[in-house]
């Protein structure tokens, strides 16, 4: 697994020397699905890396063919009032598809993934908004 992030890592150097932010975004917008809605627009570029990995940790669980669905970034008015959401460094990921019993193993995979500088939490589990929250906290 270490040795997976760390070529996942390398070719992300590599892709970089080549590709701007805004083909990152694009890249991270193409590997997704967007619920109506959803602004992405202005995400900062370390949520676009962020949000490869996040990728990355549901392909390794549910194959490659997985395709997760971001459920809000900066876009929802009902966010707390300092949500990282309203700084463009925060995404949410519908987890409510993926098998029950695999959940827990994916928010571990993705917070070990991201690890401190993000903070990843499970919201609403059970619930019908059930989610997994992603946000830059620091450098
Ligand atoms: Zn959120």
């Amino acid at each position: 697994m270490r040795f997976s992030v760390i070529i996942l890592f390398c070719l992300c150097v590599f892709a970089w020397a080549e590709w701007n932010s805004e083909d990152v975004h694009r890249l991270f917008i193409k590997r997704v699905n967007l619920k109506p809605g959803v602004y992405t627009g202005k995400l900062e570029s370390v949520m676009d890396s962020a949000g490869l990995s996040v990728v990355y940790e549901y392909h390794r669980l549910l194959g490659d063919m997985y395709r997760p669905t971001v459920t809000s970034a900066n876009d929802f008015g009902s966010h707390s009032r300092y949500s990282k959401h309203y700084l463009n460094l925060a995404l949410d990921f519908r987890i409510n598809d993926v098998p029950q019993n695999k959940r827990a193993i994916l928010v571990e995979n993705i917070r070990k993934s991201l690890g401190k500088r993000f903070l990843v939490l499970w919201e609403s589990q059970g619930g019908k908004n059930e989610h997994v929250h992603v946000e830059f906290i620091r450098d």
